[in-house]
């Protein structure tokens, strides 16, 4: 009789992972080797060969841009919107809803309450799930930085871009229901609320397929090449524990690759 074959076994990514990789793909390596001793595991071996020759940018194609709606000024709420997810581990989100609006899934509230998406091999954790009074389910991604200008230039918030498309996917994979969008929320609280701002990022065909072939991408590339440049060393975490042998500079705090993309721009 025969055997029916296995489906392979994706490579398991999250969210962070592709920002990672967007950044340098043998960042995204060596934060799997921090992570595995975090947890008492073997760590793996990097992809990258002793040999390697450096790239000046990551080969990860970029996401789609064509229809991004940034807007300035506070996140308006319906009053039928209610959480339904929300990251336990993440302390700092702000208040956007009263306790009685905030439902959590049941099926999340325990655990580790990763969202979980099997066929494209995804997981991962918004800051929350928003459900929205027309029933649909919509990622929101908070940071505490500001909406300068500049957006839609070729370095700027691309790679919370890709964050809030992969999470998407995870929200359609886990409540079943495709989202038209996610949100990325700055909420730098200086200057009494005019720096802040938010970002609509569609998640349509394009996004999706987008994501698709940069899945494959990554787990296509055995080679994982390091991308030593000041924007991107200068904020790595491997390299603040002294993990990259091809670091292009020292470690200088997480937000250093904002502040350094935002003085490009002044
Ligand atoms: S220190 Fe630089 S080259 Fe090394 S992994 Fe980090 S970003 Fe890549």
């Amino acid at each position: 009789m025969a055997v029916p074959a296995l489906a392979p076994v994706l490579e398991h990514l999250t969210p962070h992972d592709l920002v990672t990789y967007f950044h340098c793909p043998h960042e995204m390596e060596l934060h799997w080797q921090s992570r595995a001793r975090t947890l008492g595991r073997i760590p793996p071996s990097p992809h990258a060969p002793a040999d390697v020759v450096p790239l000046r940018h990551s080969p990860m194609f970029a996401p789609p841009l064509g229809h991004l709606e940034v807007n300035e000024g506070r996140l308006d709420v319906d009053g039928a919107d209610r959480v339904v997810y929300e990251d336990a581990d993440e302390d700092d989100l702000p208040m956007l809803f009263p306790p009685e609006r905030v439902q959590r899934d049941p099926r999340f509230t325990s655990g580790p309450g990763n969202l979980i998406d099997p066929e494209f091999g995804l997981s991962g954790r918004p800051d929350l799930v928003i459900e929205r009074g027309s029933g649909e389910f919509v990622p929101l991604e908070y940071k505490s930085t500001h909406l300068f200008v500049g957006y839609h230039e070729a370095h700027g918030r691309l790679f919370d871009t890709v964050q809030a498309i992969a999470e998407c996917r995870l929200v359609h994979a886990t409540f079943g229901r495709r989202p038209s969008h996610g949100i990325i929320l700055y909420g730098d609280a200086a200057g009494g609320g005019a720096r802040e701002g938010w970002v609509r990022i569609p998640y349509d065909q394009a996004e999706e397929q987008w994501l698709k072939v940069v899945l494959r991408q990554i787990r296509e590339d055995r080679v994982r090449a390091p991308v030593p440049a000041e924007r991107n060393c200068a904020s790595c975490e491997p390299n603040s524990e002294g993990l990259c042998r091809f670091a292009a500079a020292r470690y200088e705090g997480p937000h250093h690759r904002q502040n350094f993309l935002a003085t490009r721009r002044l």
